[in-house]
């Protein structure tokens, strides 16, 4: 199941197209009819504290689950949704959501944040941190619950522009992390001056990480460098206890994955937190 899990879904490179039984054109036409029937939705996985073991948030992820195909990785529509320009009215319906989500958590007790994914194509609109936080405000959401996860590419497309536009989220009070850390070209010195409060280390870099000296070096090397930059840093695609302990020892902030949570419905997510210890605490002492 480890293997199966590593291989579809920690996607380094997207899986191509033609893998569906399906032309590009029909999945477009698919995720044409599939937003016009609001068949979009969210799944939220949990992120860990390894210090304080509390849940500090969720990572919103689509999902996409077609009668005719069965369940779509979302790395192979997202790209599809983001040629088509769809990515924007879905993104935007993603946004509200994601605050009705909130809102019901709330109801439960729950105060954590949601982060979500923002690909290249939303960070072109030039309203976009406007159009977020209307929506926000709409929903009496304040904008410390939500955060947002852009990767090191979608930022270098336009970096002037997505400089502008992570100062106006900053000040706003809505935080960013730089997703997939690691596998992108930005350089040390742009990253230097963008507003990012965390970094995700890349799934790659942590499947190995038990048995390769190299990855080893590569992630003790990325989380200093984040806490010399006052960022936080979270382990992303964390699947068993080995990586758990070298990642305590490297002083990793937190960790997301497989070994303590996978991604849910936010029913199924209610239920998990509801059960976890003194609401939201984690402790697992198996394996
Ligand atoms: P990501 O943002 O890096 O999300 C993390 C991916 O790792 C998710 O894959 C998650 O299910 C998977 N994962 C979590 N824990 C583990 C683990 O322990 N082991 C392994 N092997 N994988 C784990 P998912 O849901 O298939 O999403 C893939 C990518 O699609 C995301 O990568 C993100 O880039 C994109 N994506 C997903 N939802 C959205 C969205 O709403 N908007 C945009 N723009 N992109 C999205
Ligand atoms: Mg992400
Ligand atoms: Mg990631
Ligand atoms: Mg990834």
């Amino acid at each position: 199941a480890k293997q199966k899990g590593r291989n579809s879904i920690c996607v380094y490179a997207p899986p191509a197209k033609a893998e569906l039984p399906i032309s590009t054109v029909s999945l477009e036409n698919a995720l044409h009819r599939a937003w016009q029937q609001q068949d979009f939705s969210l799944h939220y996985q949990p992120k860990l504290c390894l210090q304080s073991r509390r849940i500090l948030g969720f990572e919103a992820l689509m999902r996409w689950q077609p009668q005719e195909l069965g369940p779509v990785s979302p790395a192979v529509f997202i790209p599809v949704l983001e040629d088509t320009g769809l990515i924007i009215p879905v993104g935007y319906w993603l946004i509200e959501q994601a605050c009705r989500d909130l809102q019901r958590l709330s109801e439960h007790g729950f105060e954590q944040s949601i982060a979500i994914n923002i690909s290249a194509r939303q960070l072109t609109q030039d309203d976009f941190a406007e159009q977020l936080l209307t929506r926000l405000h709409q929903a009496g959401i304040p904008p410390q619950r939500l955060s947002l996860e852009l990767t090191e590419s979608s930022l270098m497309q336009e970096p002037e522009r997505a400089k502008r536009l992570l100062s106006q989220l900053r000040e706003a009070h809505i935080s960013i992390a730089l997703d997939d850390f690691g596998t992108g070209y930005s350089s040390l010195s742009y990253l230097k001056r963008l507003p990012v409060d965390m970094l995700k280390i890349d799934c790659s870099f942590i499947t190995d990480i038990v048995q390769e000296q190299d990855d080893r070096g590569i992630v003790d090397a990325i989380i200093r460098m984040a806490h010399g930059l006052s960022m936080t840093v979270v382990a992303e695609g964390v699947e068993t206890a080995p990586q758990v302990e070298l990642l305590q020892a490297f002083d990793c902030d937190q960790i997301q994955g497989y070994w303590f949570a996978r991604p849910m419905p936010v029913d199924a997510l209610i239920a998990w937190l509801s059960e976890a210890e003194g609401a939201g605490v984690y402790r697992r002492t198996d394996s």
